[in-house]
């Protein structure tokens, strides 16, 4: 399985509800970083995801919105003891632009930091992952990369490892995992592999072959999407790609699904710009700050926000379905929100199930300026947002002024 974090969605400049081009993906332990536009390393602390984590960073090219949080990463990741080797891998020009920030911040990494340039044709392992580099065509050196886990060993016969004379216990393992275990070799008990999950992001670029190329059948195709066709021409000459270029791509590649991202802040709506997008390719969706998605079986799902731990819903969403939800009012536990018209009425014990935190002595319908919940006694909160996304609310409740929960 891959999970896949949306850290950043932004095109050109991040706004009040987007962060500009970040992308973290996680396989197992292996942890990779795409894009590290401004503001990364702040989304990262406030994701389920670690920083200090990251094995690899891959970048697309050294446009501001895809690389300026890169130097405070870097460096922040120092400060924090950070001892494992780390690699950074972007086009021409990035061994320059990360020696220039160090040079001119005086900074020093304490653990070995290696900076690669690729330009298109490249493989590379990070972990059990591997990363193969594409080219692009943008107007400054760009390359596009996709990740793809190892295949698994099929479905074990067991009766047949049993009649071969294996044991169940440690051999039994050792097969399943495709080792040899004196003469029985793991073909002759597992059944097809089964194949890796894999994705492709794009950064940005104009559609072309060699996106098609370098993203042959993966599963999830990210591909920038800053304009609709109506903007055709203003893709063209900025070297960005429509929702319709996009799905074109992602229908040639053969990817069972399309994620867009880098969409134009003049569009409000994402679901008009999806909609575009899906008279071409239907299996497509656009992703917000914070989306989580979850790559397995070949499929794509984007997790729940109800069933996150309640560490993961604190997060921020794109758009805050109210204006201030405040007040706390520490003499009596109680606190008041203001909620946006497309959740009035909801049952606040639905919108809360999540968090054991809140007692039932609440109303059963949400009403502008209603006061409710008790907050479980020794816990100081200071704030309590909430936001709806997709008929999905989540609570962001900060605890303590740092601490967030
Ligand atoms: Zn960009
Ligand atoms: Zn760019």
């Amino acid at each position: 399985m891959l999970e896949l974090l949306f850290l950043g969605t932004g095109a050109s400049v991040p706004s009040r509800h987007k962060a500009t081009s970040c992308i973290a993906v996680r396989g197992g332990s292996d942890m990779i970083l795409m894009d590290c536009g401004e503001g990364s390393q702040r989304q990262l602390m406030i994701s389920p995801f670690s920083f200090m984590r990251i094995k690899a960073i891959l970048i697309t090219h050294l446009h501001g919105d895809h690389v300026f949080g890169l130097p405070g990463l870097l460096q922040t990741m120092s400060l924090s003891g950070r001892k494992e080797h780390l690699t950074v891998y972007g086009p021409t020009g990035i061994k320059g632009c990360v020696d220039a920030f160090m040079t001119v911040t005086e900074g020093e990494t304490v653990y070995p930091l290696e900076v690669c340039e690729v330009s298109g044709g490249e493989e590379f392992a990070v972990g059990d992952l591997t990363v193969s580099v594409y080219r692009t065509e943008h107007n400054i050196a760009s390359v596009g990369y996709t990740v793809r886990e190892k295949d698994r060993p099929g479905k074990l016969d067991r009766e047949k490892a049993l009649s071969l004379g294996i044991g169940d216990g440690p051999d039994m393992a050792r097969l399943k995992n495709g080792v040899t275990v004196g003469d029985v070799t793991p073909q002759m008990v597992l059944g097809p592999s089964k194949k890796g999950e894999s994705l492709s992001y794009t950064g940005d670029t104009v559609p072309c072959q060699s996106v098609i190329d370098g993203s042959r059948d993966v599963t999830v195709l990210i591909h920038e999407c800053t304009y609709m066709a109506s903007e055709t021409n203003l893709a063209k000459k900025h070297k960005h790609s429509t929702a319709i270029q996009a799905a074109e791509d992602a229908l040639s590649a053969g990817a069972s699904h399309l994620i867009l991202t880098h969409v134009s802040n003049r569009y409000d709506e994402l679901s008009v710009v999806v909609d575009e997008a899906r008279t071409i390719f239907e299996n497509t969706v656009a992703a917000n700050d914070m989306d989580l998605f979850e790559i397995r079986n070949g499929g794509m799902s984007l997790r729940p926000r109800a069933e996150r731990s309640s560490h993961q819903l604190a997060e921020f969403l794109p758009r805050p379905a109210f204006s201030l939800v405040r007040i706390w009012h520490r003499a009596h536990h109680l606190y008041r929100w203001v909620p946006h018209p497309s959740i009035q009425g909801r049952a606040p014990q639905h919108i809360f199930a999540p968090l054991l935190e809140f007692k039932n002595d609440i109303p059963p319908a949400i009403g502008e300026g209603d006061i409710f919940g008790r907050v479980i006694e020794g816990r100081s909160l200071l704030n309590a947002f909430y936001y709806s996304q997709n008929h999905e609310v989540v609570v962001r409740l900060i605890y303590d002024a740092h601490e967030v929960i």
